[in-house]
């Protein structure tokens, strides 16, 4: 069973179960991860080990979004026959990898990494400037999830490369001090590796509050959008525009084909275009958009049996790849007794 699929290189990616997932993750990952699905043996994981490093006050949080995301990503276009998605605490090998390999990292170089940094900025209310040890070390126990799986490509968002690079480092550095087992991943990232929030905050984020859901509502859609952000320059419809300080031009280009594109830039510039108007139409694309998505989800939400059932199928798939590594890892660390 573990050889069946092994002439295909291997994808490991996934989500913290933190909230639902938006349109930030289906153009930054999601959208990868679907379209890759044929040529890679996929392994999507859902990290809630990793999201309890920041809200271990809110287990509950944790646990319900689990299934969320699951049908987030199985309303996206991830195939349960072609992809394996897992929990993350369900499979222990990773924990246990996670020991040893902190061994081969050094703190300083925990407390270098960018997205940690910025990410503990957000975090001040929970850490207040005394960062736990589970939260510093999460990238380690990130290349756990990687590595576990052998994985060759990691499609991602650009925060996560830092994260990709330690777990390349600690690969290398286990494969030389103990001897060949674990693969160096590489990261993938998309057209659109950094989608900004509604707010034009740097990153679109389900712990940030300014992100539009795959599973938001029309109306909700529609509320958000007349909300974002745009050029403070263009107070009334005539004011000539600047789409590049504008977050409603800025999701435009995802959602708006090239032809209608082009017309809203410079109707906007020369002050032909009101946002109103511009406004509604990015809301109806991005409600066009979403509705097949929604409509897919809608009977996952309906038969939370079939939902169940792939994850309790994947776990057990994933389990006995982690096993194997982790068997390996312990050999060669001398910890077959
Ligand atoms: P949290 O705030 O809880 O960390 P998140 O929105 O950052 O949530 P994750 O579950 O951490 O989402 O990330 C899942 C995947 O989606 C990662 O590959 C991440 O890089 C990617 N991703 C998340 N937000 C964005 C974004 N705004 N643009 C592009 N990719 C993103
Ligand atoms: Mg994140």
């Amino acid at each position: 069973m573990l050889n069946s699929s092994m002439s295909k290189p291997r994808i490991l990616t996934g989500d913290r179960p933190t909230g639902p997932l938006h349109i930030g993750h289906y153009f930054g990952a999601l959208k990868d991860r679907v379209a890759l699905q044929d040529k890679y043996d996929t392994f999507v994981i859902i990290a809630d080990v990793q999201a309890l490093t920041d809200n271990f006050l809110t287990p509950q949080k944790v646990r319900d979004n689990v299934k969320e995301v699951v049908m987030d990503n199985l309303a996206s276009g991830i195939d349960p026959q072609k992809s394996t998605i897992f929990i993350q605490s369900m499979i222990p090998e990773i924990a246990e990898l996670t020991v040893y390999y902190s061994n081969l990292v050094t703190v300083s170089r925990l407390e270098r990494n960018p997205t940690t940094k910025e990410e503990l900025k957000q975090k001040e209310k929970l850490f207040k400037n005394n960062i736990t040890y589970g939260f510093l070390g999460y990238p380690v126990s990130q290349a756990a999830d990687i590595t576990a799986f052998k994985a060759d490509l990691v499609p991602v968002g650009e925060d996560q490369l830092p994260h990709i690079e330690l777990a390349r480092e600690i690969a290398r550095k286990f494969n030389d001090i103990y001897g060949q087992v674990l693969v160096e991943p590489k990261a993938k990232v998309s057209n659109f590796p950094r989608v900004k929030g509604l707010d034009g905050n740097s990153k679109m984020g389900k712990s940030l509050n300014n992100a539009i859901y795959l599973s938001d509502s029309p109306d909700t859609i529609r509320q958000k959008v007349k909300m974002a952000f745009t050029d403070p320059q263009k107070i009334r419809l005539t004011d000539p525009g600047h789409p590049a300080d504008c977050m409603v031009y800025y999701y435009h280009q995802m959602f708006t084909n090239p032809s209608d594109l082009k017309v809203i830039e410079s109707e906007c510039q020369s002050g032909a275009r009101g946002c109103v108007a511009c406004k509604n139409q990015l809301a109806d694309n991005i409600i066009d958009f979403l509705s097949p998505i929604q409509q897919k989800r809608q009977y996952y939400q309906s038969h939370p049996e079939i939902v169940d059932q792939i994850i309790k199928e994947g776990t057990a798939k994933a389990k006995l790849v982690a096993a194997d590594t982790l068997r390996q890892v312990k050999e060669k660390m001398f910890l077959n007794y």
